[in-house]
């Protein structure tokens, strides 16, 4: 199980940024993949976490970026 900072591709403006596991947040989830939102710059993304808090999706909150 890996825990600390994630590099991750935003699929909205393609750039690479670390990201730091909600670590805690994670530990009180009990079902995967699990669905954190993300804050990046102007945007907000949703990824999804299995139980080994590998990335198994990532997908992009157009809600709420709409709702900006
Ligand atoms: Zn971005």
């Amino acid at each position: 199980m890996s825990e600390g900072p994630k590099w991750l591709q935003c699929p909205i403006c393609k750039e690479s940024f670390n990201w730091e596991l909600p670590v805690e947040a994670l530990k009180k989830v009990k079902r995967f993949p699990a669905p954190v939102i993300i804050k990046h710059k102007d945007h907000y993304l949703i990824c999804y976490l299995d139980s080994h808090y590998q990335l198994a999706d990532t997908e992009v909150a157009a809600a709420m970026v709409e709702s900006e």
